[in-house]
């Protein structure tokens, strides 16, 4: 019987209801193909990628549509066999409706059958060989980050990793995906972590579970001792909502806390998704790229909720459809969950590697937003430490600099603010809106500074030019100068002068014409003529003549 090691407790959070049993109540399903798949050109935090193929064109299921050859990026595959019908902008995950340019892919056969992953044998892959294969296969960090996973593995090659935490905590009320995921394949979500033990040698590895999960815990735990892993527990940590926020999840495992700027990885640990080690295990072992994941489809706004393996471009509709249609009249669409998940206005939009769950709530059951009364309860849930009602009053006036003062850049935007006010003022988005704005000012000035640089830039190197040609022409005056005082020391001929070589110049003109017009006249065969090709001749030049005369 596995013990639980100490564990730790952090600053604010809140019990919230789960919710959780309702995407449960059916097994795993594996979601049929859309008529229409819709890929994301770009699916992670990072660089842009380039398309790699075109309109028309025929791909096969798993082969690379775009990428970059940047650290930081995550190409994107095709999840199926299909032919490219377009690439353009259709509308993605983003409270704002933006739209962003995706592959339309029609599919032209099934889904390829994967074969159920049976525990192979760990494969001997060095660790260059396990960052390149995740790297290729696209995996980002499934959580939700969909941060480039090899980079972050990259990146951490920096510091000592002294504990690798795997994050199982899932926190946000009705998702289950990483659940059902524990629970039904647990082998894969080890196996994905002995690949990460090999790449990051850390001295010990912790699995956090919340507590509100007891089949995913027991399932991992046998998995593990099947495994036979050393120094790797799995911890059940009290269902608290943040514990799956990462800085959370490390306080509550290790004790040690993540100040305001410092990432993880300088403290010694670093934390990866449960969905992220799976992905790494079907990768390495069955060669697979990140084309599916699991997505919860839950809420009181869907008929039968429940859990579906889905390709990566499968509209929500259609998975919606499959989870019995919509139940209310004015579905709220949410992608994540209610405390962090972003709200949507369009269910065509598709899955993409950051979407965990689709959230359906009814629209009538929203409260309208009041006035804030000055309680201060969402100080006192704040995790991050953090002044909520400051920062929504300074989001109010625009006054951001103010705000970034008041450390907004620390807010893990975990929604317990907004959760708890009594006058249901949605604080996050105000946050959220906030950052937004200063980060498109931060861009304005990256940019103007580039333009700025590059003006700069091309000034300096005329002026560079500009001073060459004078010390050309400086050199060549000294040169010549030179040149005519040794001619008059030895008595010898000045050069001659202008006028005589623009005659000498003149005359070489002359004789070139002539010898011109004499080859002419050689290449015309008019030499050596008869009396009859000569009158000819004649003949047709005194008609040229007269036709020129006519003219004028
Ligand atoms: S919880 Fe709401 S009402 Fe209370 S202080 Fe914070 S913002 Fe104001
Ligand atoms: S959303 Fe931000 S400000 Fe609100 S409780 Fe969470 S961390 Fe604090």
């Amino acid at each position: 019987m596995s013990t639980n090691p100490v564990i730790y407790q952090f600053h604010g959070g809140m019990q919230l209801e789960h919710h959780k049993q309702l995407s449960l109540g059916q097994p795993l399903q594996q979601a049929s193909l859309a008529d229409e798949i819709i890929i994301p050109l770009n699916q992670h935090i990072g660089e842009a990628n380039q398309a790699l193929v075109k309109v028309g064109d025929e791909v096969s299921a798993g082969q690379i549509l775009a990428e970059t050859s940047e650290l930081v990026s995550a190409p994107v595959h095709a999840p199926c066999t299909g032919r490219i019908t377009a690439i353009e902008p259709r509308p993605i995950a983003h409270p704002s409706g933006q739209q962003a340019d995706c592959f339309i892919l029609q599919p032209t056969a099934g889904l390829a059958t994967i074969e159920s992953w049976d525990n192979p044998p760990l494969a001997d892959s060095s660790k260059q060989e396990l960052l390149e294969i995740i790297r290729a296969a696209g995996i980002v960090g499934l959580g939700g980050a969909v941060f480039p996973t090899a980079a972050k593995l990259e990146t951490a090659d920096n510091y000592p990793i002294e504990t690798l935490i795997i994050n199982g905590a899932e926190c946000e009320p009705y998702i289950t995906c990483d659940d059902i995921l524990m629970q039904t394949r647990p082998a894969l979500v080890i196996r994905g972590i002995q690949y990460l033990q090999r790449i990051l040698q850390p001295q010990r590895t912790l699995i956090g579970i919340e507590d509100n999960k007891p089949t995913a815990i027991k399932a991992m735990r046998e998995a593990l001792s099947e495994a036979a892993l050393e120094h790797t527990e799995v911890v059940s940590i009290p269902s608290l909502y943040p514990s799956g926020s990462e800085k959370q999840l490390i306080k509550i495992l290790t004790g040690q806390e993540v100040h305001s700027g410092q990432l993880a990885f300088e403290i010694g640990a670093l934390s990866q998704n449960t969905g992220t080690c799976a992905a790494i295990a079907q990768a390495v072992d069955q060669n697979q790229a990140l084309t599916s994941r699991i997505v919860t489809v839950t809420g009181p706004g869907v008929n039968n909720p429940g859990n579906w393996l889905t390709p990566l471009g499968t509209p929500f509709s259609h998975l919606i459809e499959l989870a019995g249609g919509y139940k209310v009249a004015q579905p709220k669409l949410i992608m994540g969950g209610p405390m962090m998940g972003l709200e949507l206005n369009d269910d065509r939009i598709p899955v993409v590697k950051a979407t965990n769950c689709i959230l359906v709530l009814d629209q009538a059951d929203q409260p309208q937003a009041q006035p804030c009364v000055r309680c201060g309860r969402c100080t006192e849930v704040c995790p991050a430490k953090l002044l909520p009602q400051q920062l929504y009053w300074y989001s109010r006036a625009r006054q951001f600099e103010t705000m970034e003062k008041y450390h907004l850049f620390d807010c893990i935007e975990c929604g317990c603010c907004s959760a708890v006010c009594p006058s249901h003022i949605p604080l996050v988005q105000y946050y959220r809106y906030a950052k937004s704005e200063i980060w498109e000012q931060q861009r304005k000035t990256y940019k103007s500074d580039r333009s700025r640089k590059r003006h700069e830039f091309r000034e300096a190197r005329l002026e560079r030019q500009k001073q060459r040609d004078e010390e050309r022409r400086r050199l060549k005056r000294e040169a010549l100068a030179k040149k005519k005082a040794a001619q008059q020391q030895t008595g010898d001929k000045p050069d001659k002068p202008k006028e005589q070589t623009v005659d000498a110049v003149q005359a070489a003109l002359l004789r070139v014409k002539a010898r011109k017009q004499q080859q002419d006249a050689e290449r015309k065969n008019i030499s050596n003529l008869t009396p009859e090709q000569q009158r000819q001749i004649d003949e047709a030049d005194a008609r040229r003549q007269k036709m020129k005369q006519e003219d004028s």
